[in-house]
């Protein structure tokens, strides 16, 4: 699953291709999106901005509309020139929106709704989202008010918990978790305020170094190139995830892995270093 820093990139990428340019033509094949473009179209408004709130991206068109997608495991958004062959196959395509310098295509996106302007903040995926790691005005504090508010929850479930705390996904919760040497099958009331909000002050760290500027253009979404360790060699970008039976970075012991969670995500973890 993308988590808040592909988002964000994607979100970046997208608004600079797109923000104050005139949308020529609009098409998908989500009905409730048609609705409504047949209603109001959209060719002819204007796109005001692109932005991320957690894991959610926000395109906003002149005439106070929004459109909310959400990537979940497989959907992306990619940015071509005009008549540029695209690299995922027509079947996949849920909506294209076009200018005259660029045709931004979503693939695979199972979220997308379009949103009044005035009652974004109400809706139900966005209202209770917690704070955003990687927002400008991102409130640690009440971050980790509410990961304590989780008290039963095993730490590496409540990191994910998007009420709580946005933006972390899968990775990341193994990474920081290693990070602080944490484990994550400790439940959250085991674990003094001063973990939990070092936890945190990890994770914005890491998550922020990694949107930092340089991707290359064209497809949007990226996935490629994330890392904790802080080290460009592909082989040791991160320091737990998907390192299975692999020697620990700090003590030699082999990396532990077993699913944990509601929803069985894979969670990887040294058992010296985090006990
Ligand atoms: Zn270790």
């Amino acid at each position: 699953m993308p988590e808040g820093d592909t988002i964000f990139r994607a979100a970046r990428t997208l608004h600079r291709a797109l923000a104050d340019q005139r949308v020529t033509r609009f098409e998908s094949v989500v009905p409730r999106l048609t609705r409504v473009d047949a209603d109001a179209p959209i060719a002819g408004r204007v796109i005001e901005r692109v932005e991320a709130r957690g894991k959610h991206l926000l395109i906003w068109f002149s005439g106070a509309l929004v459109l909310r997608t959400h990537m979940r495991m497989h959907g992306s958004w990619h940015i071509y020139r005009p008549g540029e062959r695209w690299r995922q196959p027509r079947r996949e395509m849920r909506i294209v929106i076009e200018t005259t310098a660029i045709h931004a295509v979503a693939f695979s996106v199972p979220v997308a709704e379009f949103v009044p302007a005035a009652t974004l903040d109400a809706a139900p995926a966005l209202r209770d989202l917690g704070p955003d790691l990687l927002s400008a005005g991102f409130d640690a504090e009440s971050a980790v008010d509410r990961l304590l508010a989780l008290a039963g929850v095993e730490i590496a479930d409540a990191l994910l918990d998007q009420h709580a705390l946005a933006g972390i996904g899968n990775v990341y919760k193994s990474e920081v978790l290693f990070m602080g040497r944490v484990d994550p099958f400790a439940p959250v009331r085991t674990l003094s305020r001063e973990q939990i909000a070092r936890l945190v002050s990890i994770a914005a760290r890491v998550m922020r170094a990694n949107v930092g500027e340089g991707t290359s253009a064209g497809i949007a979404t990226y996935s490629g190139m994330r890392r904790t360790t802080g080290r460009a060699d592909p082989a040791a970008r991160l320091w737990v995830y998907g390192r299975a039976g692999q020697p620990c970075r700090r003590c030699g012991t082999p990396i532990s892995t077993r699913t944990q969670g509601p929803h069985a995500r894979s969670t990887y973890w040294c058992a010296q270093c985090q006990d």
